[in-house]
């Protein structure tokens, strides 16, 4: 009879697990509908002068992939180069495939136009875009610092920043969706950079400013800097989103900063709505992330980052003041 009875106790708890896991399974299902959504196809291309991106690229990855379902393929070439050439960029239709190219690449001394042209046809023929800080400085040829191909891309002029200082954000367009629930917030040392016309382009829609109060080296007097940090751009007909914030790695990994970018992407690819996007107040753990080493990495940044600083001499950016 014990042993009967015990039996049954052990059916009826593994029939309640089954139970409580079918109804735990259904709940789960019915609270997190991004579940059953089609990821996005992510295009992030990354790598270039001055930049920690082999811990930004997955930042980026684990941060947006939090916020929405998302397959990422990663491009991480040229560390510490301002004139590397992406290799994908210089394929034929490079961006069959993917829903959106996140530009995250740092090649300001890159100025081959027919190169440019080519990493610009993914847009002309539609593909969405978000741009990310060094990303604003790429692509410099003919015609800058006024008119350049990237720059009409961008939606944006800016040619370097001031010191590393804290930022305070303000929302100018608090009608836009993509600042809807976005707290204003000061980020930590960070590198605000310059709007040489004074603003965006005429295609362009500001969406937040920010703000840093710099003391000048000589006379010690406090000035404070405003300028555009994020927008939208309307590039023929596709759109982009764009921000100049995320130099270092923990601005990036900051929860309030990914629910931005991830809003921005969301936007630009016309999904931005409760069912694709989740709001997370999680920054990323920056020092769990592990990377190689790279054996010759001082060799490469001797003999490649003075070239590329020396060429930034009179515009600066990218890490230098
Ligand atoms: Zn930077």
């Amino acid at each position: 009879m014990n042993r009967l009875l015990s039996l049954f106790a052990s059916a009826a708890l593994a029939l309640g697990g089954a139970t409580f896991l079918a109804s735990h399974t259904a709940v789960a299902a019915d609270s997190a509908p991004t579940t059953t959504i089609k990821p996005l196809k992510v295009l992030l291309v990354t790598g270039g002068c001055c930049h920690d991106y082999s811990r930004q690229k997955e930042i980026l990855k684990q941060g947006i992939s939090a916020r929405t379902p998302a397959e990422f393929t990663i491009v991480h070439e040229g560390d510490n180069k301002t004139d590397h050439k992406h290799s994908i960029y210089a394929n034929k239709d490079w961006w069959k495939g993917y829903d959106v190219v996140i530009h995250d690449e740092c090649s300001a001394s890159v100025k081959d136009i027919d190169f440019i042209e080519n990493v610009l046809a993914a847009h002309k023929a539609g593909v969405p875009a978000v741009v990310l800080h060094c990303g604003m400085h790429n692509y410099r040829s003919e015609g800058f610092p006024n008119k350049t191909p990237w720059f009409e891309f961008t939606g944006l002029k800016t040619t370097g920043h001031g010191p590393q200082q804290p930022i305070s954000l303000t929302i100018v367009d608090k009608e836009s969706p993509i600042t809807q629930g976005q707290p204003e917030w000061t980020t930590i040392n960070e590198e605000l950079y310059n709007n040489v016309a004074g603003g965006v382009e005429a295609t362009a829609k500001p969406l937040i400013k920010g703000k840093q109060t710099i003391t000048d080296k000589k006379t010690n007097e406090k000035k404070d800097v405003e300028t555009i940090v994020a927008w939208t751009n309307d590039y023929k007909g596709t759109k982009v989103f764009a921000t100049t914030v995320g130099h270092n790695n923990d601005t990036v990994a900051d929860a309030r900063y990914l629910n931005l970018v991830t809003r921005g992407l969301l936007w630009s690819v016309g999904k931005l709505d409760d069912k694709h996007f989740k709001a997370s107040d999680q920054n990323v753990d920056v020092k769990a992330i592990k990377v190689e080493p790279k054996p010759d990495a001082k060799k490469a940044s001797a003999s490649a980052v003075r070239p590329g600083i020396e060429i930034l001499k009179d515009v600066p950016c990218c890490g230098n003041e």
